[in-house]
């Protein structure tokens, strides 16, 4: 037995619970995993409160790890005990140790330390899509990264630096906003003070930017939209508000034939080429020094209930991880 974080029903951080649990021997197909590090993301809230519904109750919550390789099941091949992995998905990763298909995780190079790697994948490997794949970002883009201060936004803005792109960032306080403009954010709007749509019209004459990468939902919607050019994207990757009730299609038209998009990295890296090419793209931005991972929170893995309080508070910056 090893001991977990487990939902038995939706709720709010009080819904998890620190386990024992039984793992098992890998199937087919499958490793046994020691995680030195957990990451903590937006989507264990969606799936903890059920903004997300699960498969089936009780679950252990958590999409990112990192660790070594245990044991491996029937099939496996270029993985055996001792290996150093990580991975983004499945659900399951709040746990000591756990069972994943070996087509999931990534080998970790020697350069990239547990804490980083479980830091880093799942926030990672979206910037990585989003900037390079959802839209072609360069360095005659203008574009809008909400919640620049936060996990996927640290990221994001330092890779969008190094393309060249001008970056309007929008932050919940001052100490936040210092930290987005070191990671590279042209402009930093505080929406909490400030009207964004207002200010990132007058940040681009008017113009408005290529692309708005919207991850707060409820309350940024419509404003995002205001923010584009005409035929811009606006792309819609997640809820930390609240979900967009009752989005209006005919509201892209009255706004400039704009685009929009409501991506997520599963599909992104649904293929194991697409999750290798991204993980790799990440790995290299990090070992070049591009992109710096910041893990400005640590958790026991057992009071993850902490670290969700903190995350819905928005009082966390950058990664956040939780050590078994
Ligand atoms: P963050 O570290 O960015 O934390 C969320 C941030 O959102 C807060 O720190 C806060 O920053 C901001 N925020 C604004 N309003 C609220 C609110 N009412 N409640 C809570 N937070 C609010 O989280 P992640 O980096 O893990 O994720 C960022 C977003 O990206 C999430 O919506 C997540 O679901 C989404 N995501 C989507 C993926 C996809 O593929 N679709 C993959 C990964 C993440 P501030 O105070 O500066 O406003």
């Amino acid at each position: 037995m090893v001991h977990a974080i487990r939902i038995h029903q939706y709720g709010g951080p009080e819904a998890m619970r620190w386990e024992a649990v039984d793992v098992g021997a890998p199937g087919p197909g499958e490793i046994r995993i020691r995680h030195h590090t957990v990451g903590l993301n937006y989507i264990d809230v969606y799936h903890r409160s059920g903004s997300y519904p699960l498969a089936a109750l009780p679950a252990v919550i958590g999409m990112e790890g990192a660790g070594e390789v245990l044991a491996v099941g029937a099939g496996v091949t270029g993985l055996e005990p001792g290996d150093r992995v990580a991975y983004a998905n499945p659900i399951g990763a709040y746990a000591e140790e756990r069972i994943i298909p070996a087509e999931r995780v990534v080998k970790l190079p020697d350069a990239i330390p547990y804490q980083t790697a479980a830091a880093m994948m799942l926030q990672g490997m979206t910037a990585e899509y989003l900037l390079l794949r959802t839209f072609k970002v360069g360095p005659e883009t203008t574009l809008l990264f909400h919640a620049a201060a936060g996990g996927v936004g640290l990221i994001a803005c330092q890779w969008a630096r190094h393309l060249g792109a001008t970056i309007i960032g929008t932050v919940g306080s001052d100490e936040k906003a210092e930290q987005a403009r070191a990671a590279g954010c042209t402009h930093v709007i505080n929406y909490r003070r400030e009207n964004f749509v207002e200010r990132v019209r007058e940040l681009t004459g008017g113009k408005g930017c290529d692309v708005v990468y919207d991850g707060i939902g409820k309350d940024t919607y419509p404003g995002s939209l205001d923010c584009l050019k005409p035929r811009g994207l606006w792309v819609s990757f997640g809820n930390a508000s609240g979900k967009i009730e009752g989005f209006d299609l005919g509201l892209l038209a009255t706004k400039g034939s704009l685009y929009a998009t409501r991506p997520t990295l599963f599909t992104y890296i649904a293929k194991r080429d697409e999750l290798v090419a991204s993980a790799n793209a990440l790995f290299d931005v990090v070992a070049r020094g591009i992109v710096t991972i910041n893990v400005n929170q640590t958790y026991p893995l057992s009071a993850a209930a902490d670290a969700h309080r903190d995350l819905e508070a928005r009082r966390t910056t950058g990664s956040t991880v939780l050590l078994p």
